[in-house]
């Protein structure tokens, strides 16, 4: 849904190199609030963050390294061969036949977003798309998709294939007996759609074990969706994370 919606809002910047370190940078703080709010599973787990230059390269986390110690300079940039070609750590081959695939499909996806968080991968072995119980759960009104399979970890450049495609042109995926997986037209926004898409995630799963939530109907999910679904919404809503991690942990931008 990104391409229906006005971008303007995005920063600018006069130079390449400008807009790599700023990507850099908001990937950096991102890992550091994944291990914040818990997200890390092991060696499971990946941002990336499209090279603004090279536009079939994309930046991630190194395998194997801790979310909570990435600093801007730990990062590495893959190509699409799955070659790294700055950094001397090797990348993680489930972020690569993933996200490669994903940035392929979607011109329009900056960053994408994926972990074994706890709520996500609860509610995707249900096999379900999330309803409209909350407000904040109309971000995702309309604009998710079920990955209606599971064929063991993605090692695989078509099984990533098969993600993209099930994507479509929306901003997240539930990926069935796996996790969940978020896009957006900028690190912020797409990290802010895996915070929110996990609590909604856990805000269904309480619901459901209490009662029979009531749903949001339609038109009003389609209202609420256009005020907190944005990509806009989602990017807006990174910053007071932004704000915290970085005062608190300045050591990421090293
Ligand atoms: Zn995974």
């Amino acid at each position: 849904m990104t391409a229906l919606f006005d971008l303007a809002f995005l920063p600018k910047f006069d130079t390449v190199e400008a807009e790599r370190l700023h990507r850099k940078q908001r990937l950096a703080a991102s890992f550091r609030l994944f291990g914040k709010f818990g997200f890390d599973e092991g060696v499971a787990g990946h941002i990336t963050v499209r090279d603004p230059e090279h536009l079939d390269r994309f930046w991630v986390n190194p395998f194997g390294m801790n979310f909570k110690h990435i600093r801007v300079s730990d990062l590495i940039c893959v190509d699409h061969t799955g070659a790294v070609v700055e950094g001397d750590r090797p990348v993680n081959r489930a972020a690569f036949a993933i996200h490669s695939q994903v940035h392929a499909a979607r011109p329009d996806v900056v960053a994408a977003a994926h972990s074994h968080s706890l709520h996500g991968k609860a509610w995707s072995s249900l096999g379900r798309l999330l309803d409209p119980i909350t407000q904040d759960a109309c971000a995702f009104f309309e604009d998710h998709t079920l990955f209606d399979d599971y064929t063991g970890v993605v090692l695989d450049l078509e099984e990533g294939k098969r993600i993209g495609a099930a994507l479509g042109d929306t901003k997240a995926v539930i990926l069935r007996n796996h996790g969940l997986l978020t896009t957006g037209p900028s690190v912020d926004a797409a990290v802010w759609s895996f915070v929110t898409m996990d609590r909604s995630c856990q805000a269904q799963l309480l619901a459901e074990a209490a009662g029979t939530p009531v749903l949001i109907d339609t038109d009003m999910a389609r209202k609420t969706y256009s005020q907190v679904g944005s990509p806009m919404s989602c990017h807006m809503s990174f910053q007071p994370l932004w704000d915290m991690i970085t005062r608190e942990q300045p050591d990421l931008f090293d």
